[in-house]
């Protein structure tokens, strides 16, 4: 099996099967994104105990990448600490402008969207979550510094 299929078997994975898609009440960080070139929506929400994060979970509609995307971010990020989330949305775009990124084992099923950065008008699909929850935490940490 090639590296690209690989990649492709993870994202259609999370695509057919995806972590944390689910309503979540009483979010600290709550918005909504599309990427009008696809037609794909999504929505982050992400609940926070003492800075770190306690649940994460999305909702939306597009194509496999994107919500794939979704699915990888939700799970990736439960557990860790709001700064290392902001490091990390850091690492994703760098990766997906063809920077060299974190080692894939930090990655983990991230590793797999490196494949669309063969295919620009795609990349858009891949950090739509990101952006997305980006906004959210800088929005949050303007609102909690008052
Ligand atoms: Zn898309």
């Amino acid at each position: 099996m090639s590296l690209d299929d690989l990649y492709r078997e993870v994202i259609l994975d999370h695509y057919r099967n995806p972590r944390n898609k689910r309503p979540l009440e009483g979010a600290d960080i709550d918005l909504l994104h599309n990427n009008p070139l696809c037609g794909d929506e999504i929505s982050v929400r992400v609940k926070l105990a003492d800075g770190v994060v306690e649940d994460a979970a999305f909702e939306g509609q597009g194509c496999s990448i994107s919500q794939a995307s979704a699915s990888m971010l939700t799970d990736k990020v439960k557990g860790m600490k709001l700064g290392d989330v902001e490091e990390l949305i850091l690492e994703f775009r760098g990766m997906m402008e063809g920077k060299e990124g974190p080692d894939d084992d930090a990655l983990g099923d991230l590793v797999a969207l490196k494949g669309v950065v063969k295919y620009p008008v795609r990349i858009k699909c891949a950090v739509l979550a990101w952006d997305t929850l980006q906004e959210g935490v800088e929005t949050f940490k303007k609102s909690s510094e008052g």
